[in-house]
């Protein structure tokens, strides 16, 4: 298996991660009950995604 031909120092590995970090979540507010929701997610108060809701099933 081809190898690394030197360990990789602390600094180093460290310097190359300075670059990630944690994203805060995208937030935005129902258009149904304006409870903050997460973007693209059914809202988790009033169940309801683009217009319509996703609790009761539509048959
Ligand atoms: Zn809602």
């Amino acid at each position: 298996m081809p190898n690394p031909k030197r360990k990789m120092s602390k600094t180093r590995r460290d310097k190359r991660r300075t670059h990630y970090k944690a994203e805060a979540p995208a937030l935005s507010a129902c258009s149904n009950c304006g409870e903050v929701k997460l973007a693209h997610h059914a809202c988790p108060s009033c169940g309801y995604y683009n217009g319509r809701s996703m609790l009761i099933p539509k048959n």
